[in-house]
């Protein structure tokens, strides 16, 4: 599933091809996404021009000059954006593309349809599904004060509050448990019970998780480009996510998994208290 990381790739991948290029054809195959393509969303999209792409949360922004609104991209679990050309043709799951005045084509693939691209009207602070939303956990507002003033009396285990978008954004199943692990704190742990130390070295560490995996996104970046089909999400090296059974990379125990807000959690016994 794409997480932030591989959103903040593809803004940063195909946005030098098609920020300030305008929009001449688009061609929806497919309109039932998550939301479905909106009717009058082609007409408003013809003869624009596109603005500066941003990225909020998981969600891609893609303002048109002179307008006061933007397309709200989703990917969902399985979508994905790249720069196709004119003429090549689409594969299957290829639901929309953008045909823009130089031969590019924005082309969203995308197999389980559970991402969209909705018009998003007005400012975009005051929609309703990104109002609500907590810090960029690359910004200065995110920090292990938030972490610790959000967290006190609360009972639920660190690695759900973590994950809830009103704390901070973006940090998916991946990257909590990662963080949890440089962090060394066990995800089972209530989160009114941590210290603001303690926080202060998770709030670095999910900077840490992330910055490490836009970075190694951009050694992909090749990829939004033609022919190359489909960006992979990254292959990270991974310490617990995925490794139940496996000995830790530090110590050498056995890494355990539990179940927390429905999600599994790995992590070392030893090392996370
Ligand atoms: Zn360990």
């Amino acid at each position: 599933m794409p997480e932030l990381p591989e959103v903040e790739t593809t803004r940063r991948g195909i946005a030098p091809h098609v920020e300030g290029r305008e929009i001449t054809e688009v061609i929806v195959r497919q309109p039932r996404l998550r939301v479905p393509v909106p009717d009058d969303l082609v007409d408003r999209l013809i003869g624009a021009r596109i603005g500066t792409l941003d990225r909020r949360a998981k969600y891609l922004l893609v303002p048109l000059e002179g307008e006061k609104g933007s397309l709200l991209w989703h990917l969902g679990m399985s979508g994905s954006l790249r720069v196709a050309r004119v003429g090549e043709l689409p594969k299957k799951h290829d639901h929309v593309d953008l045909v823009l005045d130089d031969g590019a084509v924005l082309r969203y693939h995308d197999p389980r349809r559970f991402g969209f691209v909705d018009w998003l009207a007005g400012d975009v602070e005051h929609d309703p599904r990104l109002a609500r939303l907590g810090p960029e956990p690359l910004s200065e507002a995110f920090d292990g004060a938030r972490l610790f003033e959000l967290s006190r009396r609360r009972r639920m285990a660190v690695k759900p509050f973590l994950m809830d978008n009103a704390v901070v954004v973006g940090v998916g199943n991946i990257y909590a448990a990662e963080a949890l692990f440089l962090a060394g704190i066990d995800p089972r742990r209530a989160a009114g019970r941590i210290s603001r130390e303690r926080y202060d070295r998770l709030a670095a560490a999910v900077r840490e998780v992330l910055a490490a995996a836009i970075t190694q996104g951009g050694t992909t970046l090749r990829d939004f480009v033609s022919g190359t089909g489909e960006p992979g999400y990254f292959a990270q090296r991974l310490n617990v996510y995925g490794r139940d059974g496996e000995p830790c990379r530090r110590c050498g125990a056995e890494l355990r998994l539990v179940t927390l807000g429905q999600r599994a959690s790995v992590f070392c016994g030893e090392c996370q208290t």
